[in-house]
């Protein structure tokens, strides 16, 4: 952590970068850092660049850099484990990189790399930097928020198994700084007419396995239909999180170049699954892609293995 305080000190240009599709970690990460820095260099120019997210744009709204920005700049890249999966491609022109991340570190692609696997939130990383150099650097209300946002959208709000004492202590810093909850829980939790009753269709659409996998396809046109951005759509992989006897479960969602699985386990660890599909992520929240509809008999055979497996071994669950 002091190397990379150094390399921030070093340098007065700062981009800092996400993934593809970013979360709630992911722009909290980003702005979070950048606030930080801001406030504690007012000097330095620091430039959150990438794809935005409409459900997280209260925090801030990235958008492209220019060419020019990149030249003797110093890159941040935050919550990404694969060098392909930084929604930035130029961040190879930085003349330093970067890496912070908390996933399982497959990928080396910065210069330098801070990879905590365990920390359930790249945000809560973030904030223990702070932490740790508190009497240098400085924090402002709006960074806090970004950071808090980031750890209990990674969380599940302090739900997932992967939280620690750590994450509350990391919370509790920056409710000193002014996070306003009932602002945030409004922003995060209103959702439009259009995203609850598409809902409704997947409560009453998503199909199970005989093994316990349940699963929902929310191809092209039931988007189009209900009229809700991707995002929405993509956020309906909890509508189907609770279903008993079904420890795994996932959402295909049609993009125009791709079928993406956004996979979820209570249980089973899936993350060897989604590397084999192409994809990748923590034991019990992963990605992958399924290509076409017509692969779907093959990924439910493969993901049964799986689930049958673990409910040899946990019978009670
Ligand atoms: P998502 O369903 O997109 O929210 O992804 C869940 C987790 O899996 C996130 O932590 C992602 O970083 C990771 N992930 C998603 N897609 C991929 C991919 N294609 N390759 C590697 N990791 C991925």
């Amino acid at each position: 952590m002091e190397f990379i305080l150094n390399k921030i000190k070093e340098y007065n240009k700062i981009l800092i970068f996400g993934h593809v599709r970013p979360d709630g970690d992911c722009i909290g990460s980003q702005y979070g850092l950048a606030r930080i820095i801001k406030e504690t260099y007012p000097e330095k120019e620091v430039i959150v660049t990438g794809e935005a997210s409409d459900y997280v744009s209260f925090i801030g709204s990235p958008k492209m850099a220019n060419d020019e920005d990149f030249k003797d700049a110093l890159g941040i890249c935050v919550d990404i484990a694969n060098g392909d999966r930084v929604s930035d491609q130029r961040y190879k022109n930085c003349e330093y990189t970067i890496k912070i991340d908390h996933h399982i570190n497959v990928d080396s692609f910065c210069d330098y790399e801070y990879v905590d696997e365990n920390s359930p939130a790249c945000a809560q990383i973030i904030t223990e930097f702070f932490i740790k150099f508190k009497d240098e650097l400085k924090m402002t209300a709006k960074a806090a928020e970004a950071l808090y946002v980031g750890i209990i959208t990674d969380t599940g709000r302090f739900k997932f198994d992967s939280v620690k004492r750590e994450t509350f202590n990391a919370a509790g810093l920056l409710l000193d700084y002014g996070v306003d909850l009932g602002y945030i829980d409004n922003k995060l939790s209103v959702e439009t007419l259009e995203s609850l009753k598409l809902r409704g269709y997947c409560l009453t659409h998503f199909e199970t396995t005989k093994a316990g996998f349940a699963y929902l396809k929310m191809p092209r046109e039931i988007i189009d239909e209900f009229g809700v951005t991707n995002e929405e759509a993509a956020n309906q992989v909890t509508a189907i999180s609770t279903v008993k006897g079904c420890p795994v479960w996932a959402l295909f969602i049609e993009y125009p170049d791709d079928i993406r699985i956004r996979l979820r386990s209570r249980g089973p660890v899936i993350n060897k699954l989604a590397e084999k599909w192409g994809g990748g992520g923590h034991a019990k929240a992963s990605g992958a892609s399924l290509g076409s509809w017509d692969k779907l008999p093959l990924f439910l055979d493969d993901i049964d293995e799986i689930v049958n497996d673990y409910k040899n071994n946990n019978p009670d669950d």
